[in-house]
């Protein structure tokens, strides 16, 4: 048999996927591992999608998604973030997921470099790397509040270097960008001519600092911006993303994702509609629980002199395990193992926080309390 290809069959495991699959084996596991809200999708978005499934909803839509969704996710940015769209600039995917392989596959070419924040969202490193392009991790560091130290990027630049990818509220250190950071990006990607890939997944979910969206900023037209419905409105299993972009680089994507996806799930966009032109409450309250499930964690951590770090937005926490002296493969699956408490393993979100761990905070609180008391019993054995 002839080989598979390399780029797949090299690609690193996801490991909150290898922690989800063994804690399932465990059946009084806390689960503190998934990025996933913890409620059911509010009542009229999912009454929408029924809608939608009498109401003939039920072919292929346009490539780049409904245009009624189009038109309400321009709605959506224009009341936010002050941005005047085009609906053409709108290209609706399966979840950001697909948004951001699309996006990553039409403004880079194989054997391209791109900036990734490290840590970050293990998916980045493999989607670049499944098309043969090449990730290139710049530090976050918690002293600097996870953000990007500017001089530290102009010292990974090669000529091969095509786009940087940022991701604000962050996945999994919680850090959000401030509008000097933001102005500070887009001045270091004018400069090396870079697009930038800004991924704004959680958007919505803003702890202590609101969320700024760099295409707000652009003025040269170089910022793709992804958002998705998944986190902020409880909705990840209806897979409904997609990628704000110039109108000439969307239309590129409108043609590579056909033979991706062709388009997204037409029931879905019906109910992301439903969920972008709606009511708001369901987000906020979900934040005023989010930012009380933080503090009270946070305080245990404190308590027990571990080092935790306070998210500014969305509801991963990361918290230090150095302490233990415990090879970074192994904390995680230890915690696991001696606790019963499944976490996101530092290492899969890149070496800078492989002695950390990362907790969810889409857990009930129940949950919450007792993982993070179980956290700080296990620091205490190994210390
Ligand atoms: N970006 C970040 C930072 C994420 O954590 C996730 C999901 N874990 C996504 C994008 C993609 O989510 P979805 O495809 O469900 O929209």
């Amino acid at each position: 048999m002839k080989a598979l290809s390399q780029a797949c069959v090299k690609l690193p495991r996801h490991g909150v996927r290898e922690i989800m699959v063994r804690s399932a084996q465990i059946p009084n596991a806390i689960h503190l591992e998934v990025g996933e809200p913890n409620v059911d999708t509010p009542l009229h978005i999912r009454e929408a999608a029924v809608e939608a499934i009498h109401g003939g909803y039920t072919r292929y839509t346009h490539n780049l998604g409904l245009l009624s969704l189009r038109e309400a996710i321009v709605k959506f940015l224009g009341r936010n973030y002050g941005l005047n769209l085009e609906a053409g600039q709108i290209v609706v995917a399966s979840g950001a997921v697909t948004a951001l392989a699309v996006s990553s596959l039409v403004l880079v070419e194989p054997g391209e470099e791109v900036l990734i924040p490290d840590p970050s969202w293990p998916d980045y490193e493999q989607k670049i790397l499944i098309h043969g392009a090449i990730p290139r991790r710049y530090e976050l560091r918690p002293e600097y509040e996870f953000l990007p130290v500017i001089n530290e990027l102009e010292e990974m630049i090669t000529p091969k270097t095509k786009a940087i990818l940022i991701n604000s509220p962050g996945n999994p250190t919680g850090a959000v960008f401030h509008e000097t950071k933001i102005r500070e990006i887009l001045a270091f990607a004018s400069k090396y001519d870079l697009w930038v890939i800004s991924d704004e997944e959680y958007d919505l979910i803003v702890l202590d600092r609101k969320h700024l969206c760099p295409m707000s900023y652009d003025t040269e037209g170089r910022v793709i911006s992804i958002f998705g419905v998944s986190k902020n409105y409880a909705m990840t299993g209806w897979r409904i993303g997609y990628a704000v972009a110039p109108l000439h680089v969307a239309a590129v994507m409108e043609k590579a994702i056909e033979p991706l996806i062709s388009c997204a799930c037409s029931i879905s966009q019906k109910a992301a509609e439903a969920a972008y032109s709606g009511p708001q409450d369901f987000v906020e309250e979900m934040c005023k629980i989010y930012r009380d499930r933080r503090d009270k964690v946070f305080d245990i951590f404190t308590k027990a002199k571990v080092k935790a770090f306070k998210p500014k937005g969305a509801f991963y926490m990361l918290v230090d395990l150095s302490e233990t002296g415990l090879p970074p493969k192994e904390i995680s699956l230890k915690l696991l193992e001696e606790e019963e408490v499944a976490v996101g393993p530092g290492n899969t979100f890149g070496p800078s926080c492989q002695n950390m761990i990362r907790i969810s905070l889409a857990a009930e609180d129940a949950d919450l309390i007792e993982g993070a008391q179980r956290i700080c019993k296990f620091v205490e054995r190994y210390r």
